[in-house]
């Protein structure tokens, strides 16, 4: 079976975002893969978390990817910390990446210029930790939203430039980008993608908002000032008709094309309202789910640890072949 890694930093509630372009993919793909699915909180650390928040944040994690049909018996659900070949790995990776790849990323541009106070060397070489999380479980598709993919060249640079010195040590991961809703888009600013850390709420909607949330927050979703309020499907022209588009599509599983239609002489009202009440329906279900296992810690313990158990072993195999590559001696 084809293997794949994914994971989602645990630096706030997961949004609806992060369900389409990274959730819902993984469970297409837990069917006929071979998934590990983490909660990288070494990631996390990039940018100052409180450290009781992140622990709450990380179980939550745990219990929300299950609720949502991760299914631990057929995948790895780990937390990266608990499996300690990714930082041993990521320092590795640091001394065959450069300083100039690096520099051009643009995820690193953006974070920088958002945590001026704080921009540290583990927010800068993040690419590369990201690098050691995929190359350690020699995968071969990486689904990410299309706010990754310049991370997931990099990280096939780095396998490749890697492997040219040692010999076949990595498998080069290519990237699995979904074609719609690679990217779900901030709710008050459809040009910039939809972030859990938008420090405006109403930017995003949280798997865990409340119905009547959700309907706030898509009743002020920003839409355009075209007079005749058209409704058709145009990232350019319409982001934010086409985000509503999108998130419809997917709350309901049919397709934008299907659905333009039916909003032709329709209002931007109507498309906001339709969108929120199909969202709350998909949501609810997960909500009830999440409740109730988050409230069972011994579930949650047995899962990260059958969990960290699965993903440990194919890690250790990789960090074995990496460290015998470089020279470095077995503790004897
Ligand atoms: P942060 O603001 O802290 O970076 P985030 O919302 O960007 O949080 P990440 O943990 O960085 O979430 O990303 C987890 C996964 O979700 C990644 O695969 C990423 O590509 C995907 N993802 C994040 N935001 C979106 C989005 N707006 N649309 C589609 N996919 C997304
Ligand atoms: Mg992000």
């Amino acid at each position: 079976k084809p293997v794949v890694l994914s994971g989602i930093q645990p630096t706030g509630g997961m949004t609806i975002g992060n369900y389409v372009g990274a959730i819902n993919q993984w469970l297409k793909l837990q069917e006929d893969h071979d998934c590990f699915f983490m909660l990288v909180d070494l990631h996390a650390i990039t940018v100052r978390q409180d450290p009781a928040a992140m622990r709450e944040r990380v179980l939550d994690g745990i219990a929300m990817y299950t609720a949502c049909g991760i299914d631990p018996e057929k995948s790895a659900l780990f937390v990266q910390s608990q499996v300690p070949e990714h930082a041993q790995l990521g320092w590795v990776l640091n001394c065959y990446a450069q300083m100039g790849e690096l520099n051009r990323m643009t995820q690193f541009k953006d974070k920088s210029s958002k945590h001026a106070n704080n921009v540290n060397v583990g927010l800068f070489s993040y690419p590369v930790l990201q690098a050691a999380d995929i190359l350690l479980y020699q995968a071969d598709q990486v689904p990410v939203g299309e706010d990754q993919k310049q991370h997931l060249e990099l990280t096939r640079d780095i396998a490749t430039r890697f492997n040219n010195i040692y010999g076949d040590v990595f498998k080069v991961p290519e990237p699995y980008i979904p074609e719609l809703g690679a990217r779900v888009m901030s709710l008050q600013d459809p040009m910039k993608k939809m972030s859990k850390s938008d420090e405006n709420p109403n930017a995003f909607v949280l798997l865990l908002d409340e119905p009547k949330k959700i309907e706030k927050k898509l009743k002020k979703a920003v839409t355009d000032s075209d007079e005749q309020a058209r409704i058709y499907f145009d990232r350019q022209e319409k982001p934010g008709v086409s985000n509503l588009l999108t998130l419809l599509s997917v709350a309901t599983g049919r397709s934008v094309e299907a659905l333009v239609p039916e909003y032709e002489d329709k209002m931007y009202g109507h498309l906001k309202k339709d969108t929120a009440a199909a969202v709350v329906e998909m949501l609810t279900p997960i909500q009830s789910r999440f409740r109730e296992i988050r409230a069972d810690q011994t579930l949650l313990d047995n899962i990260m640890r059958n969990g960290a158990e699965k993903a440990g072993e194919r890690a250790e195999k990789t960090l074995k072949a990496v460290f015998d590559a470089v020279g470095f001696i077995p503790r004897p």
